[in-house]
């Protein structure tokens, strides 16, 4: 069975149209992405010495960008690259690589590494430059199917270092978690360290237990999610009761509703982990109030308010 990536799994021809001509951007230049490229040297490529950043973009606005680029400023801070772009820079250049992309619904990837100096050597090169990458490709809706019977997770060990705040580009982990997902057709990797869940291989987790909806604290071991907050914030504002706390490995195979969230999945439902129902195997009520919740704020955002 094909891997359910929890988005549709066909892309219609207008879109496989729109990626072969997708327009990228390497520091200051526009250009095909089939064309882009970068040096051998840069230590994005050697180390996986660099930072990146995904923004969803509906109708052609991006969602939350304002929050995406100060976690970027963050992740650079914490590595000590100096930030390449003023915040009202990387503003146009979202906007730019989203309207030579077409518009519409798409997601924006940011890179930036420590730059490509003449020399490989671990330390910090003296005077290199950032590399800035930027591409844009169509972010389809998630199916019906999806939002009707929710999708299928495993659990693995979080065998990632110790600042998984940082959203570095070193991702080694995550994909080898992720490959043993699609493996048993699962859409997503629920990572766990000492008996506590941390969050998905490329999403953060939330779970229902009773009245509460519980989802680890912000910290070293989680990428503190831009969904995440939006969905925290929706679910406060329409008085569910939120916990961010320690949320343990049984306690995740007793809940009543597993999510995960992440810009390019939105809110997603878990209704089979390891194989066995989660809670009625069904998207639950409460994900449905957090996913109505997202769905009108990602409207409100499109319509530019
Ligand atoms: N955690 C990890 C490890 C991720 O890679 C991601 C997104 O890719 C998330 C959480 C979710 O973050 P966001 O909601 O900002 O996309």
């Amino acid at each position: 069975m094909a891997p359910d990536h929890g988005r549709g799994a066909t892309v219609d021809s207008g879109l496989l149209t729109k990626t072969a001509t997708a327009i990228a951007y390497v520091d200051g230049t526009f250009l095909p992405a089939a064309e882009a490229k970068v040096s051998v040297l840069d230590r994005g490529f050697l180390f996986a010495d660099g930072v990146y950043e995904v923004v969803p973009a509906y109708g052609g606005k991006a969602f939350a960008l304002k929050e995406h680029l100060a976690r970027l400023a963050r992740s650079l801070r914490e590595l000590q690259i100096a930030n390449p772009h003023a915040e009202a820079e990387w503003v146009a250049l979202a906007q730019q690589l989203v309207e030579r992309n077409g518009g519409g619904d798409c997601m924006i990837y940011f890179q930036v590494t420590r730059g490509a100096p003449e020399k490989r050597a671990h330390a910090f090169p003296a005077g290199a430059r950032p590399t800035v990458v930027g591409l844009c490709s169509a972010l389809p809706a998630p199916s019906e199917a999806t939002m009707r019977d929710g999708v299928s997770a495993i659990t693995r060990p979080d065998i990632r270092w110790g600042r998984c705040d940082i959203k570095s580009v070193a991702l080694l982990p995550n994909i080898l978690a992720t490959q043993a997902a699609a493996e048993q057709a699962c859409n997503e990797a629920i990572l766990h360290r000492d008996g506590r869940v941390t969050e998905g291989a490329s999403s953060n987790v939330f779970a229902v237990l009773g009245k509460s909806v519980v989802t680890p604290p912000k910290g070293p071991d989680i990428l503190s999610g831009i969904t995440r907050e939006v969905v925290l914030e929706a679910l406060r504002a329409a008085k569910v009761p939120v916990q961010e706390r320690r949320l343990m490995l049984n306690e995740l195979r007793s809940a009543d509703e597993i999510w995960l969230t992440s810009s390019t999945r939105e809110v997603l439902p878990v209704t089979k982990l390891d194989g066995d129902p989660v809670g009625s195997r069904k998207p639950g009520p409460v994900w449905k109030k957090a996913y109505a919740a997202f769905q009108e704020r990602k409207s409100v955002s499109s319509r530019g308010a």
